[in-house]
């Protein structure tokens, strides 16, 4: 039988090399983690670290920062070393930046050799600096901010540009013996990163940072992040993940979680199966979904609980639930597996339905 909260048939995931991220390995045989990046001003102390705190509350495995100016990159020795999760600093061309990331302690930083190779040649001493602290670096290539001479050589940021680009700047490490790496590879359109990311996954080993970016505000980006990490995470490609919304980052986070859980990547915690209505139902289902939702919020079993808005079809169409209702003449019939076990009044259904979990799936 098939563990509570446990999937079916298991996403077979592509063999990479594992990198440790502070406390969080990424690839290999490690769980998708899920990251977010904070919105406060780096060198806002506190705020970084109340945000982090939210961020770390709702799942998130491991979080970055942007560290434009040097005020920033001296408020990480203190985010390193308070926040929960493993800190990520995020630097694009002052290579200075970067040994002030590795010497307060983050946890890996994100960086491209390419731009600082523009300025001055620090990619040997950032590859040095990074082997010896054993600190992951993320190459982050953008369709927005690709290298010209790609750009120019493709055209726009095709699959194979931002391919090329990515590995390209892993080369300029390599060349110095460090391959501690991880990528990713992003576009604002789902279809060209699923192939961008394709291609990746078939011609390097590095572990890989699944995003859309740009991907808009909460619904647009939910639904474009979702499409394109599924059927990515579906075919096993991607190591970490992180959702980029126009919108708080907590919801970000709450995202990421939720699409892995649906993947079977995540244990399941709490999965409402509950039915659209129809002209049968006799009772208000979303409303009724909404208050089951609440109730079991943060129940420490996984559970499959089903809310269906009648008798007639209800238990049989949620045969695969763990427990659930099916409304109909003001009254509840609770089910378990399938099979009704108690009717009760309509406002005593969602009370019924705890009580009964709770009975069956007693928290250790
Ligand atoms: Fe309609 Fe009943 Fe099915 Fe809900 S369970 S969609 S109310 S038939």
């Amino acid at each position: 039988a098939v563990a509570l909260g446990m999937p079916e048939i298991p996403v077979r995931r592509r063999k990479s090399r594992q990198v440790q991220v502070g406390s969080v390995p990424v690839g290999g045989d490690a769980p998708v983690s899920v990251q977010s990046m904070t919105t406060t001003v780096t060198a806002d102390v506190n705020a970084t670290l109340q945000q982090i705190a939210e961020l770390t509350a709702a799942g998130c495995e491991i979080v970055r920062v942007a560290v434009p100016s040097s005020d920033d990159a001296e408020a990480l020795p203190e985010i390193a070393k308070k926040s929960a999760i493993p800190v990520i600093a995020d630097i694009h061309f002052q290579p200075r930046y970067v040994f002030a990331a590795i010497d307060a302690g983050c946890a890996a930083v994100r960086v491209n050799p390419g731009n600082i190779r523009k300025f001055d040649d620090k990619v040997a001493e950032i590859a040095r600096a990074a082997g010896d602290a054993r600190v992951p670096i993320r190459i982050g290539v953008n369709a927005g901010s690709l290298d010209k001479r790609l750009l120019e050589k493709h055209g726009k940021a095709t699959p194979e540009a931002l391919v090329e680009s990515a590995l390209w700047e892993c080369s300029l490490f390599e060349e110095h013996g460090f391959t501690d790496l991880k990528i990713s590879v992003k576009h604002h359109d789902p279809l060209v990163m699923i192939d961008a990311y394709r291609l990746l996954a078939r011609r390097c080993e590095y572990p890989l940072h699944l995003g859309v970016t740009e991907a808009g505000p909460r619904f647009q980006g939910t639904v474009k992040s979702s499409v394109a990490f599924g059927v990515l995470l579906a075919e096993g490609i991607g190591d970490t993940i992180r959702v980029s919304l126009s919108a708080p980052p907590v919801e970000e986070v709450k995202v990421g979680a939720q699409i892995l859980e649906s993947l079977g990547l995540r244990p399941r915690r709490l999965e409402i199966v509950s039915c659209p209505s129809c002209g049968r139902a006799q009772v208000d289902v979303y409303r009724l979904a909404e208050r089951v939702t609440a109730a079991f919020e943060g129940f420490p079993v996984p559970l499959r609980v089903a809310v269906m808005g009648c008798v007639v079809n209800g238990p049989g169409e949620a045969r695969e639930a763990d427990l659930g209702v099916s409304s109909g003449n003001g009254k509840g019939q609770i089910f378990v597996k399938g099979e009704v076990v108690r009717t009760v009044p309509e406002s005593q259904i969602v009370e019924t339905l705890l009580e009964e979990a709770l009975r069956r799936w007693p928290p250790e």
